[in-house]
């Protein structure tokens, strides 16, 4: 055919060893079809809609035909599930395809929901339908908002039962990212004392995608602490639009700082700071205002992965049971993980500065910022509707205040906060029109709401595949006012509250 002919394959991964995966072919669908393909993902892979609509496209990406350049084969990791050491899981469902190399670097390309693998444990290795149009359409969604995360190529479709907590139907999500390493991988090592592993690992992870690391005094403390900064700005990235993940166990937590693994995932209608969007989280451990604070948790079980690589960083020592070197292993771990605070507050301040058009920094910003909080989460203010529309408000008078006003019901709340975010406005000499182009450029106006890719996934299971496309191509410019769509940024309806996600998918 030639639609794959540019697709050129390199072991990357692949060459670490047999340690780290197990080789093995996807399983088969019977008669998978193609219900989606996201463009601007294809042109990674140098893939546009004419190759997706080849005759055997659907087959590679469903995993019933492997083509040359593939070498397929499952990870093996482990880590912690809400808190609680898991021991060994690994891709479970989600099988590397192939390892291609791109102008931009090497691309994974992995389908998940490709059938059974030997870290499968009790389940079936499959994706029903319903989570693998939630995570095409996010992963699509959170490039469009500028927020690391893994691409989704495609999404294919077979009418072969598979079992939750009723009959649905499989579907497999084809995922790009540069690599899938989690920070899992590494307690995976850690946790058997495969010190060599590990360090092949690193090493691994530093040449291919950190390596100015390299150069530093302890590569593997310079690496934990770009993670670490990674990991903070992700984590400010995800508070600022209101993405909620729903499982940040550290087996979904991404070396490269990219959101992975969308699952019972949610972005905040209602402001609530509690707000728990997974269902089969009970405890609220991943309610949104907990995940900075998850995120750095994470990174510390990443750091105590690496300790044996901070102990001894050339492989050369004789003795690791030194107590003053575990001492200043451990003193040199801390001092790494020691960005994360600093980065945040920064990352946060700076993200939300710009959501409210702010171009200077002052003492009272803060205070400006906990009032507004206060405010949203007393009245659950809809998120994306404040700011959006806060951004057509004039810094002198009250007069264009009305889209925003109109979301509260105690309008005395608003008056206030209001009064002193234009004081706030006037004091940096605020012009209403570029403050309100910078803030439309930051404030999405479309986000995925859950109601909305219910809607695209009720369809779907009725054959029409037209609102899984609609949805992806609205969110691939959520910025942009889009007139004729300006419904899909309505509130949301009654029924959505009764929507529930869980870890079930
Ligand atoms: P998740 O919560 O989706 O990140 O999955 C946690 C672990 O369970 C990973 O190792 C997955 O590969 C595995 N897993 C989840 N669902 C399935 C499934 N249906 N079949 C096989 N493994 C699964
Ligand atoms: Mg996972
Ligand atoms: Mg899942």
């Amino acid at each position: 055919s030639g639609w794959d002919a540019g697709l050129v394959p390199q072991p990357g991964f692949a060459t670490l060893g047999e340690r780290f995966f197990t080789r093995l072919p996807p399983a088969p669908l019977p008669d998978p079809v193609l219900i989606d393909f996201s463009e601007e993902a294809g042109t990674m892979l140098g893939l546009d809609r004419q190759a997706a609509q080849a005759q055997d496209f659907v087959e590679v990406f469903t995993g019933n035909r492997i083509p040359s350049w593939a070498d397929p084969l499952a990870t093996v990791y482990s880590g912690h599930q809400f808190g609680v050491w898991a021991g060994q899981l690994g891709d479970g469902r989600a099988l590397r395809l192939a390892e291609v190399a791109t102008a931009d670097g090497p691309l994974e390309v992995q389908l998940k929901g490709a059938g059974r693998t030997p870290y499968s444990r009790m389940a079936d290795g499959r994706a029903v339908l319903r989570s693998s149009i939630r995570e095409f359409l996010c992963s699509e969604a959170m490039a469009g908002l500028g927020i690391p995360t893994s691409r989704a190529l495609c999404i294919t479709g077979s009418n072969a039962p598979v079992r939750r907590e009723e009959i649905e139907t499989a579907a497999v999500v084809t995922r790009l990212a540069p690599s899938f390493i989690r920070f899992g991988h590494f307690e995976h090592f850690g946790a058997r004392d495969d010190i060599a592993a590990l360090r092949q690992l690193a090493d691994f992870v530093i040449d291919r995608f950190y390596p100015q690391c390299r150069a530093a005094a302890q590569p593997y403390a310079a690496l934990l602490r770009e993670v670490t900064v990674r990991t903070a700005d992700l984590m400010a990235d995800w508070q600022a639009v209101g993405f909620c993940h729903g499982v940040m166990n550290t087996d979904n937590m991404s070396i490269l700082g990219l959101t992975i693994d969308y699952g019972p995932f949610g972005f905040l209608d209602g402001f609530n700071a509690n707000h728990i969007c997974n269902h089969s989280d009970t405890q609220g451990r991943y309610a949104y205002q907990q995940q900075p604070q998850i995120g750095f948790w994470n990174l510390h079980c990443l750091a105590q992965a690496m300790l044996p690589l901070l102990l001894d960083p050339h492989g050369t020592a004789a003795e690791s049971d030194d107590e003053s070197r575990q001492e200043a292993a451990i003193a040199l771990a801390h001092e790494s993980l020691g960005a994360f605070r600093e980065r945040y507050a920064a990352a946060f301040l700076a993200r939300y500065r710009a959501k409210l058009g702010l171009a200077t920094t002052q003492d009272n910003d803060e205070q400006l910022l906990a009032e507004m909080f206060g405010m949203l989460h007393a009245q659950r203010i809809d998120y994306t509707l404040f700011f959006r529309n806060l951004a057509a408000i004039s810094s002198t008078d009250d007069s264009q205040d009305a889209p925003v006003r109109d979301l509260f019901l105690d309008r005395s709340a608003w008056q206030a906060w209001a009064a002193s975010y234009r004081q706030r406005l006037q004091l940096e000499h605020s012009v209403d029109e570029a403050r309100s182009t910078a803030m439309r450029a930051v404030n999405p106006k479309y986000i995925l709401r859950n109601h909305l890719a219910e809607i695209a996934i009720r369809r779907a299971r009725e054959n029409d595949f037209s609102e899984v496309a609609r949805l992806r191509q609205l969110l691939s410019r959520p910025f942009d006012e889009q007139p004729d769509m300006a419904h899909y940024a309505a509130l949301p309806p009654d029924w959505a509250g009764g929507l529930e996600v869980s870890c079930s998918s």
